[in-house]
């Protein structure tokens, strides 16, 4: 049966939505366990420089379109500040200040010697053609070259952005340097100097993180039955790698839908149908809701797409013994709450989706050096951190008594926290 929350949760409810909103208050309540004073909080509540751009555009029509971009710093104590760049017309400057702080935190789990950055275009790409793409990545960089670089922030793909995006990136600011730069940014064509591992970083990362919380639970991945709603570079590489596993994936979705076959999946054919935007559920009529799908039997749930999905509202009504959150912030607050109460183990984003910055650092690292590893080198490291982060979070978790989400803040936020003690800003 469904609890119906009182009008006073609802509302709390819809303040935890806000992304930002929330993060600030776990960040003061991992600052607070941890026994920071409240000058820490002050500092690392918001981004320490936050860049509003506008970038004029010439558009195939031949008149100009003006585009909004964002660029945010979240703390650069640690180190350079690092995170992608995402091209969606929902992006606004909150969500990216949010997202900025989630990368510090990821850094802070996996112990990558950066701080959290995080960039943005409202834009649809889906509407736009290549020469409109490429015209809007170099104009985004010459707009906020200044207070970027190897050294100081280094972009990255995110939500509708790739290997191409990163490679125009790449060259407008090496020709704006007048030298080659590829440590500028990650994510880039391994011709370009990207790193082998990096393209399905994400994916991996998820991959070890059911493995370690099947362990936890004392299940076997052979037979597992999981659902993955989103089929983008996370949801599709991993549906391909669990599938590879002897799991059996019986439920996938995109923005427009979700399939859904108790038997399992045909992953291969689903791969190959799909389109660069991860939509494939057109080509079907028997189509459920998202929504419906979350719901669903099985023993793994991934919610791999947008925010918000598990809430109050289906919380109750979720069967899955094991949530590994691959998008940024699927789950609310409350709903991680009762989610925990229940004995469902929750693998929090910042930890599950680690991969993908892990990978960036090792193809940053490899750009510095000009030295390249072999897919098999980076796979085994990648493997080396996200084990120990997760073991470290779920340790923690058990010592602190607090849920995995609160033990992934505490450990994520603990490095800038010292940094700026030692660099004497608080
Ligand atoms: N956009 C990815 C993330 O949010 C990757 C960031 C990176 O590789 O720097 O984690």
């Amino acid at each position: 049966m469904t609890k119906s929350p009182s009008k006073h949760v609802e509302k709390l409810e819809i303040e935890f939505n806000n992304l930002f909103l929330s993060t600030q208050m776990i960040i003061k309540e991992a600052l607070k366990k941890l026994g920071y004073g409240k000058e820490v909080f002050e500092l690392l509540k918001e981004p320490i420089r936050m860049i509003t751009v506008r970038i004029p555009i010439r558009m195939d029509s031949g008149g100009i379109r003006v585009f909004t971009g964002y660029r945010s710093q979240h703390n650069d104590a640690v180190g350079p500040t690092k995170g992608g760049v995402r091209f969606h017309p929902e992006v606004n400057e909150e969500e990216v200040k949010a997202l900025s702080i989630w990368m510090s935190l990821k850094c802070g789990i996996t112990d990558l010697p950066y701080g959290g950055g995080k960039g943005g275009i409202v834009c649809d790409p889906r509407n736009m053609s290549l020469a409109e793409l490429e015209r809007l990545s170099r104009g985004y960089v010459r707009a906020i070259s200044q207070v970027v670089g190897p050294t100081k922030d280094i972009p990255a793909p995110d939500v509708y952005t790739n290997s191409q995006i990163m490679a125009w990136m790449m060259d407008e600011y090496s020709r704006l340097r007048e030298f080659d730069s590829p440590g500028f940014i990650t994510g880039k064509p391994i011709v370009l100097g990207g790193s082998q591992g990096r393209e399905t970083a994400t994916a991996r990362g998820v991959t070890i993180c059911i493995e370690q919380a099947l362990k936890k639970k004392g299940m076997s991945l052979k037979g597992a039955k999981i659902i993955v709603q989103g089929f983008g570079n996370a949801g599709s590489f991993l549906s391909k790698f669990m599938h590879e596993a002897g799991a059996k994936v019986i439920g996938i979705s995109d923005a427009y839908g979700a399939l859904y076959d108790p038997e399992g999946l045909d992953i291969n054919y689903l791969l190959d149908r799909r389109d660069s935007f991860g939509t494939v559920t057109n080509l079907f009529d028997n189509v459920i809701t998202n929504q419906q799908l979350l719901e669903k039997e099985c023993d793994i749930l991934v919610p791999a797409a947008i925010s918000n999905q598990i809430t109050l509202e289906n919380v109750h009504r979720i069967q899955a013994s094991i949530i590994v959150e691959a998008a940024n912030g699927p789950t609310t607050l409350e709903a991680t709450k009762i989610l925990d109460e229940k004995g469902v183990l929750l693998v929090p984003d910042i930890l599950a989706s680690a991969g993908g910055v892990t990978v960036s650092y090792f193809e940053w690292v490899q750009n510095n050096q000009g030295y390249y590893w072999s897919e098999e080198e980076v796979e085994e490291k990648l493997r080396k951190v996200m084990v120990n982060s997760f073991e470290n979070i779920y340790q923690t978790a058990q010592t602190h008594k607090v849920d995995m989400r609160l033990s992934a803040y505490m450990i994520g936020i603990k490095k800038s926290a010292e940094a700026s003690q030692f660099r004497g800003w608080i």
